[in-house]
């Protein structure tokens, strides 16, 4: 590729005008002052150039369930997450390969124009609806990665585990097409996937075993055994429900971090997503491990999950990471101004999340944005700087959401009051 030449730079690191960038197969080579810039460089006027924002969690078939539950059913008038779950394996139930690609290509296309660079998919959809697999056992998967690298964006396939319906309750029809026979078949799924995907330059792997409601201690153990040999990511839905948690202490007298970890399959490469309703015994236990959370503000908001407690999760050191999951709303920028969000109304404070040395939020939230995004998925840190991976984004200065702020100021404005808008280019491995 070739020179970008931006007013100013925005990362990690903070503002910086009058800098070149240059990008060749697919990472940033140099970074200059600008004066040294070849005089074909491409000119970006008006524009901040940043990295892409990272998506952690994304079920992208849910897309097109957006309108489509926003309404009352008269036979289930006390609508809730589990009302809604069923809408959703109606619709898991309609897909096949084509669909599935058609669905995530629209998804991937606006989450790109909106700024993210990468995602992780949550995939969960695997075989025929009567659960009897493809003649390529992972067809739904790879089309869903196929959809990624035709719409240019970076995925990490979180390859979802669904053994039952819930302790001692096999899975229900609706349930059928997401489950393996046995742990080894999953285990043989992931391995096909980790080596499907070896030369695709945008695709990588992780496991997901899907929750602690669907899959069994013993499945974990031997996952998270696998998942460490490789050095892959681990993800699994917690404490999205109070439901959840009920059932947990029912079945094992333990709460569902505490689950995971007594299955050992709690450290620095597992992500809670959600975490909804972690008391603070389930924080300390994911503080102490190193694990991280993934948020899904405007999700969460959608299902009416309830606030996570996101306060008590940063002043624990916790990293938190940020998905859209459903994927009913496409924002990076509001999904993460939700964090400082949920934390003023919960605290009815303001300024919540400050890091040490920083002056307001908009550090933290970025961080969501970036590092922490970047680590729950195993990838690298997010920066502007030689070797990192060209995956950047065009921010438009001239944007009346943010014309006219001071660069002390730039940060705070585009995450507290900026929205995908800003974004008008985004490049992903320099394309
Ligand atoms: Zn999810």
């Amino acid at each position: 590729m070739s020179w970008l030449l931006p007013d100013l730079i925005l990362d990690a690191d903070g503002v910086r005008r009058d800098q070149a960038v240059n990008v060749e197969g697919g990472l940033i080579t140099a970074v200059v002052p600008a004066s040294d810039a070849p005089a074909d460089a491409l000119r970006l006027t008006n524009t901040a150039l940043a990295p892409g924002f990272v998506n952690a969690h994304s079920h992208a078939f849910q897309r097109d369930l957006r309108g489509v539950v926003e309404r009352i059913d008269p036979a289930n008038p006390d609508d809730d997450f589990w009302t809604w779950r069923e809408e959703m394996y109606a619709q898991a139930g309609s897909m096949d390969p084509a669909k599935i690609n058609d669905v995530a290509r629209r998804c991937y296309r606006q989450m790109r124009a909106s700024g993210a660079t990468c995602v992780g998919e949550f995939h969960y959809v695997h075989h025929q609806p009567d659960g009897t697999p493809y003649d390529r056992p992972n067809a739904l998967a790879e089309a869903v990665c196929e959809a990624a690298e035709a719409e240019g964006l970076r995925i990490v396939m979180l390859l979802v585990a669904y053994e039952r319906g819930g302790k001692d309750i096999p899975p229900t029809p609706g349930q059928r097409r997401f489950c393996d026979p046995t742990v080894e078949a999953y285990l043989a799924r992931l391995e096909a996937m980790r080596v499907w995907a070896e030369d695709r330059p945008l695709v990588t792997v992780g496991s997901a075993p899907h929750s602690m409601r669907a899959v069994s201690p013993e499945w974990l153990t031997a996952i998270s055994t696998y998942t460490r040999a490789h050095g892959m990511p681990l993800h699994i839905h917690a404490d999205e429900q109070p439901r959840e948690i009920r059932e947990s202490l029912e079945w094992y007298g333990l709460r569902p971090v505490q689950v995971i970890d007594a299955a050992g399959a709690l450290d620095h490469r597992t992500v809670i997503v959600h975490g909804t309703h972690c008391d603070d015994a389930e924080l300390d236990l994911l503080a102490e491990r190193q694990a991280g959370v993934c948020v899904c503000p405007t999700t969460e908001a959608n299902l009416g999950d309830g606030y996570a407690p996101v306060k008590r999760m940063f002043e624990r050191g916790i990293s938190i990471s940020l998905g859209s999951d459903s994927n009913t709303i496409l924002d990076p920028i509001v999904e993460a101004r939700e964090l400082e969000a949920m934390a003023r109304r919960t605290a009815g404070q303001r300024n919540v999340l400050v890091r040490a040395g920083d002056s307001g939020p908009a550090g933290a939230l970025l961080e969501a944005s970036w590092d922490a995004g970047a680590r729950a998925l195993g990838l690298p840190l997010p920066r502007i700087a030689e070797g990192a991976p060209a995956d950047l984004i065009a921010l438009d200065l001239s944007n009346d959401e943010i014309a006219g702020v001071a660069d002390e100021h730039l940060a705070a404005a585009i995450m507290l009051a900026g929205s995908c808008q800003l974004v008008t280019r985004t490049w992903v491995a320099g394309a």
